[in-house]
């Protein structure tokens, strides 16, 4: 992408309504508008990176054996009437009358309509295990909408559901979901935490809260330090196995948020040394909760004894227009973000230090498009404009690389490569500097952890 021709708005001054560095950063880079309280526009920078987050969740989802589909955002009010929610829900819940004063509510969760799917079309045992996923924007009116996009109004959620014949099997597929979302979040740069966790209105038993650990988080959390480095498991474990293993290896240290902790508790089970207790940011939540929406709206599959059997479901959210600035939150310096390459906008940034000048233009642009030809995501910065400013920009923006050419380095046949990340720097030869860059950011896009 060539940034003379990119829309990319970003801001000099720092937004002074931001109350938390991911919220300044994502206004100052352009990612995204506010247009009303809780609700944004994603400008294309943010965008991209957005559908790279999605891209990620959807082939861990895929992986584990969870099929997606799509369900409207718009919902009737007599199906969350069938599960007793549509009272219960409160003020959260964005309610809509119709022309024909029809009520309607904009989807805060989609418990309700999924279990309206699979009891339309799922008779027999034989089809289970199933898990339908979405990633659809969902609406709660939130009492106090706040740190931009982490706590919107209108927010992207991915959202999975699944059905299963008892609770056995229903615990097996919350340890795929589990397993899958470790590789999640770990693909994206995350050292996401799975937590005990209340279980709120969504209801059941057993729940887990993802949570990053940053300063701003909104919740207090207590854990073993121990599973921040915990190694994740990799692309080769057998999702129609028994990932019970894994699951009791994760949840065998202590974590949990401060509305499932109990201090005694905690204390006994972690050492002193190995306690962190520490601010989160909910980034998913996982839940089994049994028979709570199969029972009233009648879902059930003729089990292999030839008797209905009510199925047993459990629902497992991550929050994508959360997780971008939870990224942020993690990882940024005083210049600006500092993006994963797997999430990045661009993974490089072309930055030609002598726009208008033929010779570096030609060279840039023979650069920019053997680049592109080796299947780097590269933005090149082709404006005319002083190279302090350029170097900001590719800073605050957080581009992983910068490969960086102007006149000298022309004649000499030499480039330099900017680590965003690290702020170190090396020249090579011209001619090395696809393969460097490729070698760079191969390993880094973290398709086959
Ligand atoms: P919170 O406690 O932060 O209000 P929640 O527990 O109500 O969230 P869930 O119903 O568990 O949210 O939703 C699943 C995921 O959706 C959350 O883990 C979070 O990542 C995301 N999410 C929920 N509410 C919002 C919001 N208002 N803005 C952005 N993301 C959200
Ligand atoms: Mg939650």
């Amino acid at each position: 992408m060539r940034l003379s021709r990119y829309f990319l708005p970003v801001l000099r001054d720092v937004p002074k309504e931001a109350e938390i560095v991911s919220h300044r950063l994502m206004l100052r880079a352009g990612m995204i508008r506010q247009q009303a309280s809780g609700l944004y526009s994603w400008l294309p920078l943010g965008y991209k990176v957005l559908m790279k987050v999605q891209k990620i969740i959807e082939e861990e989802q895929n992986r584990s054996g969870a099929i997606e589909l799509l369900m409207p955002t718009i919902q009737s009010a007599d199906l969350w009437r069938e599960s007793g929610r549509y009272d219960a829900y409160g003020k959260e819940m964005l309610r809509i009358e119709d022309r024909h004063e029809r009520e309607f509510l904009y989807g805060p969760t989609n418990e309700e309509m999924v279990t309206d799917i699979f009891r339309t079309y799922v008779k027999s045992y034989k089809d289970l295990p199933l898990n339908l996923y979405h990633i659809q924007w969902k609406f709660r009116d939130e009492v106090r909408p706040r740190f931009g996009t982490m706590r919107s109004r209108e927010f992207l959620m991915k959202d999975a559901y699944s059905f299963d014949l008892d609770k056995d099997r229903a615990v097996a597929a919350y340890e795929r979901m589990f397993v899958a979302y470790l590789r999640t979040y770990a693909r994206m740069g995350l050292t996401a935490i799975p937590m005990r966790a209340d279980t709120g209105p969504i209801g059941g038993d057993l729940s887990h809260e993802w949570i990053i650990l940053a300063e701003t988080g909104e919740s207090q959390v207590f854990c073993h330090r121990d599973l921040l480095d915990k190694p994740i498991p990799g692309q080769d474990v057998d999702f129609r196995g028994d990932l019970k293993p894994i699951f009791n290896d994760w949840t065998s240290l202590y974590a949990a948020t401060e509305e499932m902790v109990d201090q005694a508790e905690y204390e006994a089970a972690v050492p002193e040394d190995k306690r962190v207790s520490a601010r989160g940011i909910e980034v998913g939540h996982i839940f089994y909760f049994g028979t709570k929406y199969s029972e009233p709206m009648k879902a059930s599959v003729t089990g292999n004894d030839g008797k209905e059997t009510i199925v047993h479901m459990g629902s497992y959210g991550i929050g994508l227009t959360r997780v971008v600035p939870a990224i942020i939150e993690a990882s940024h310096d005083e210049n600006g973000i500092i993006w994963p390459v797997s999430v990045a906008p661009f993974e490089a940034v072309l930055v030609n230090l002598k726009a208008g000048d033929a010779d570096t233009d030609a060279a840039c642009d023979k650069l920019y498009a053997e680049l592109t030809a080796a299947g780097l995501d590269m933005l090149y910065d082709d404006r005319d404009q002083p190279a302090g400013s350029k170097f900001a920009t590719a800073d605050l923006v957080g581009i992983p690389y910068q490969l960086i050419l102007g006149p000298r380095g022309l004649k000499s046949g030499e480039v330099e490569i900017k680590h965003r990340k690290t702020g170190e720097r090396e020249t090579l030869p011209l001619a090395n500097a696809v393969e460097r860059l490729k070698g760079l950011i191969e390993p880094q896009r973290m398709n086959d952890i």
